[in-house]
């Protein structure tokens, strides 16, 4: 029997699982489609503080997000890193002195050591001015940090593997029963159909936002699942200016709106919040959400984007805790934790959240668990490396130098690509390789056989789609014939055993 049975391999899923993994639990995971393919791969993808929480009075939310900003940039130094946000004074939106005083507050609250702080600038005099409007004349540079999401979530479940965990991807929990001691669990692989019946003394609800159908629908519980559904949308252009700040744009509606320079070539632009009340696998950006967003950053910039210069977009749903807010846009960005069933046959539910907060969110799940359960082991991911993360926070570039001078027949493009998305594992991948053909047949965008084969064989990757929009994010360099070519190599691998 399992002690815990975690329903959803998004982020707070993973999360759970190595913590509980690494305090000895027995864990098992499902998760329905791939790692991440819910919310957690859907996101503005920064590890930051909220500054717009602040004015919400979500002082505590922000102090602990933005410790956990600096906690999860030492353990990720490859998938996390240091940006700086330009927010310009907007006459007749927020006055200059409140910027000032959120900023300061922001910088002061809590948990920045290393990131530096808020400073005013000067628009007209300095190069992030140059592609905004000329009235926008003033504004401040703060810090935040830029996550990799979905390789955030797929490297907690590595670590949690590695720990013990048995983590199962394509497979659908069905239903649950309470049994005399604990549940009987029935599990489906959706690919094969096959199930499989297992037990577990303690369910955890990480189905984000399908939390609701979980509890109704799988564990047949009547109580309430307070969850708000709030659609949030990016749209991503060809990169729209040089230099490498990012900008916060306050909109007159009360929101801001980032725009953040990504994967080198690209500008990520986003979000929008409405309430969502459709399917949450079906969810898509609306033409007014598009809109939106191309008229929101259209205020700002002398040359604004159009829909033309759209590459790529995407949409999410936020599984908020429902705190009865009237705006989407102001409900909490907190989690809750709250038990139901039986004392013989219980359930962790997890509602809302966010990526920053998931390893404090899974510290407070262990609570829970352990008082079901019995203690075993005690907080220990603080300061424990996610796989690949075990080098400075400044050491990207050294260890891509290290690298090229060991492999120097591999771009450096594409070695500082592999140091982003693994770390200290990106000599592993090339370990034994002495010449670019070792690595196998490029893909496209220096994508290698030898690559994807990590990436099926240690990351749960299936399909071209896992590799192409979850692993990486190389889609948006490559071409349809290409990733045809990807998937039946990846099919023919897997046939292959
Ligand atoms: C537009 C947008 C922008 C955001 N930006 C940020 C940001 O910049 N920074 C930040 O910190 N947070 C951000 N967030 C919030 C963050 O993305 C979410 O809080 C987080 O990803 C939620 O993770 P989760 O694990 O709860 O849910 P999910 O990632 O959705 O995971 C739930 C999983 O459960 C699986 N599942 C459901 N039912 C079953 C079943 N019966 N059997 C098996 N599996 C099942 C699903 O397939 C899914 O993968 C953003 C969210 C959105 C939508």
């Amino acid at each position: 029997m399992h002690d815990i049975l975690i329903i959803g391999g998004g982020i707070n899923g993973v999360g759970i699982a190595r913590d509980a993994a690494g305090r000895g639990y027995d864990v098992c995971l499902a998760e329905m489609n791939d790692l991440a393919s819910g919310t957690s791969s859907w996101s503005s993808k920064l590890v930051h503080g909220g500054l717009r929480y602040l004015e919400h009075y979500e002082f505590k939310l922000v102090r602990e997000s933005l410790i956990e900003r600096e906690r999860l940039w030492a353990i990720a130094p490859h998938i996390i890193e240091p940006l700086r946000f330009v927010l310009p004074h907007h006459k007749g939106l927020r006055p200059e002195w409140v910027l000032r005083a959120g900023l300061l507050l922001y910088d002061n609250i809590g948990g920045r050591r290393k990131l530096p702080p808020t400073r005013s600038l000067k628009l007209d005099r300095d190069v992030s001015g140059k592609p905004l409007k000329p009235r926008f004349r003033a504004g401040f540079e703060y810090s935040d940090c830029r996550v990799d999401d979905t390789r955030l979530v797929v490297l907690n479940a590595r670590d949690a593997a590695n720990r013990g965990a048995d983590i199962r991807t394509r497979t659908r929990v069905v239903s649950a029963t309470p049994a005399e001691e604990g549940w009987r669990v029935l599990l489906q692989h959706t690919a094969t159909g096959l199930e499989e019946e297992v037990t577990a003394r303690m369910l955890i609800n990480a189905a984000g936002p399908w939390a609701a159908d979980v509890l109704g629908g799988v564990v047949s519980d009547t109580a309430e699942a307070s969850i708000r559904l709030v659609q949030g949308s990016h749209i991503v252009v060809r990169k729209l200016y040089d230099h490498d700040r990012c900008y916060t744009f306050q909109e007159d509606d009360g929101r801001i709106i980032f725009v953040i320079p990504y994967q080198k070539d690209f500008t990520l632009i986003g979000t929008t919040d409405r309430d969502y009340d459709g399917d949450p696998a079906e969810v898509a950006i609306t033409d007014e959400e598009t809109d939106y967003l191309i008229e929101a950053v259209g205020d700002y910039f002398e040359n604004p984007p159009t829909r033309d210069d759209i590459v790529w977009s995407y949409s999410g749903v936020r599984p908020l805790y429902d705190d009865g807010a009237s705006k989407a846009q102001e409900a909490t960005r907190d989690y809750v934790l709250k038990t139901t069933g039986s004392e013989s046959a219980p359930t962790l539910n997890i509602f809302g959240g966010k990526l920053t907060t998931y390893r404090r969110l899974a510290e407070a799940a262990m609570e829970r668990i352990e008082r079901v359960i019995g203690r075993q082991g005690s907080p220990w991911t603080g300061d424990a490396p996610l796989p690949g993360g075990d080098f400075p926070t400044d050491g990207r570039r050294t260890l891509a130098t290290r690298i090229l001078g060991e492999h120097p027949y591999v771009p450096f493009d594409t070695i500082e690509r592999l140091v982003a998305q693994f770390g200290t594992d990106a000599w592993n991948i090339l370990e034994g390789s002495s010449e670019i053909a070792d690595l196998g047949h490029d893909f496209g965008a220096g994508l290698s056989e030898r690559e994807v084969a990590w990436l099926m064989d240690r990351e749960w990757a299936e399909t071209a789609d896992d590799v192409l929009w979850r692993r990486t994010k190389l889609g948006l360099r490559m071409d349809d014939a290409q990733a045809a070519a990807l998937e039946t190599w990846m099919r023919e691998r897997r046939a292959g055993g």
